[in-house]
Parts: structure tokens; C-alpha cells; sequence
């Protein structure tokens, strides 16, 4: 029994090899890859319009998560067109990378998250959109859960869980509730 807390421990302050960890006490920052705005050229809106909507699904999505901690705490998801506006001191050293590749997911998937993917250029994690209509606030949010640790359908479906495959929702309690099982900083940010 002991030893099960102690691997506990262990998987919730480092991640040892396996996927980043991200502190929620810490800026997460992602970065726009070219692809990510493929598309916004011929946008009829225009390209920077094009880009700032992608960006809000993107920002809406997080939201989802976030939205559940007090405004004191709230943990913050920070989006650069270039890796080269990132801080060199950050904490989350990790860099989720945001990119539109078509096919990368797989048959029929609109989006994933992909980490250390041997078909990737990147050793960062990335999240993968099919397409730029398939950027959307929900698709997000699912794909967040996973940067936070959580995994394809980890609760009984039917509880509107966005992790769920077949009836997803939002992001509900029960989602917070999970994903603060996984991070041990969580008590700390949230309050409710
Ligand atoms: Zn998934």
C-alpha cells in the first residue's frame, strides 16, 4: 500500500520520461506553428481576423478548464506566433505546439495530441488539428484534458465528460475532479 502512495507521489511531481507535466501554478504556453494558419490567406474576412478566431477557439476552449479556478489563482494558457517570444525562465518548460496537419490523427480523427510521435519533427507535445474547421472550442478542450494528463475516456460514459468519445459535453466537476487527482498543485489553485 505504501509503495502505491509513493508511485503516486512520484507520477504526480515529475514526469519521468513519460508525458510533460504542466505545474497549474505556472503559465502553459503554446506556440502557433506556420500550418496553424493555413487557410487565412484566402480567409474572406481577412488574415488577421482568420488568425484572431482561430486563436479564440483555441482561448475558449482552455477556458472550459479554467474557468473553474478562482480568479486569485486561475492558471493561465499563454499563446505565441513564435518560439521566440518564449521566456527563457519558465517554469513549464515543456511547449505544446498548435499545428494543422491533415491525416496526422489518423482515419477520421478531427484532432489529437500528439507527443513524441515519430512522425512529427517535433520531440514537443503538439496538438494536431485535421483542419481549420475542425479547430473548435470542444475539440480544444478535449485536447487540453489530455496536456493535463487525462486520457480518452477515463470516466463511465454518459457523464457528459469531455473526455468521453461517444456523448461529450463541456467540461464538467467530475473533469476538474479527475484532472486534480493528477496534479497535486491543484488544491492550492482551485477554489470552490
Ligand atoms: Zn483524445
Amino acid at each position: 500500500m505504501r509503495s502505491f502512495f509513493i508511485a503516486i507521489a512520484l507520477v504526480a511531481i515529475c514526469s519521468c520520461g513519460g508525458v510533460p507535466y504542466f505545474d497549474l501554478r505556472h503559465p502553459i504556453y503554446m506556440v502557433t506553428e506556420q500550418s496553424f494558419w493555413s487557410g487565412c490567406e484566402q480567409d474572406p474576412t481577412g488574415y488577421e481576423a482568420c488568425r484572431a478566431s482561430r486563436v479564440q477557439q483555441i482561448n475558449d476552449g482552455v477556458k472550459q478548464w479554467f474557468d473553474y479556478f478562482g480568479k486569485a489563482n486561475h492558471p493561465r494558457a499563454v499563446i505565441l506566433y513564435s518560439k521566440n517570444n518564449l521566456p527563457s525562465n519558465r517554469v513549464n518548460e515543456d511547449v505544446i505546439y498548435l499545428k494543422i496537419e491533415a491525416g496526422f490523427c489518423g482515419e477520421g480523427s478531427f484532432a489529437c495530441y500528439a507527443y513524441g510521435a515519430s512522425s512529427s519533427s517535433y520531440s514537443s507535445p503538439e496538438i494536431v488539428f485535421d483542419n481549420s474547421f475542425t479547430i473548435t472550442p470542444r475539440r480544444m478542450a478535449h485536447e487540453f484534458g489530455h496536456v493535463l494528463g487525462r486520457d480518452d475516456n477515463d470516466v463511465p460514459e454518459g457523464t457528459g465528460s469531455v473526455m468521453s468519445y461517444k456523448l461529450p459535453t463541456v467540461v464538467t466537476p467530475l473533469d476538474i475532479e479527475m484532472m486534480c487527482r493528477l496534479h497535486h498543485e491543484c488544491r492550492m489553485v482551485k477554489r470552490k
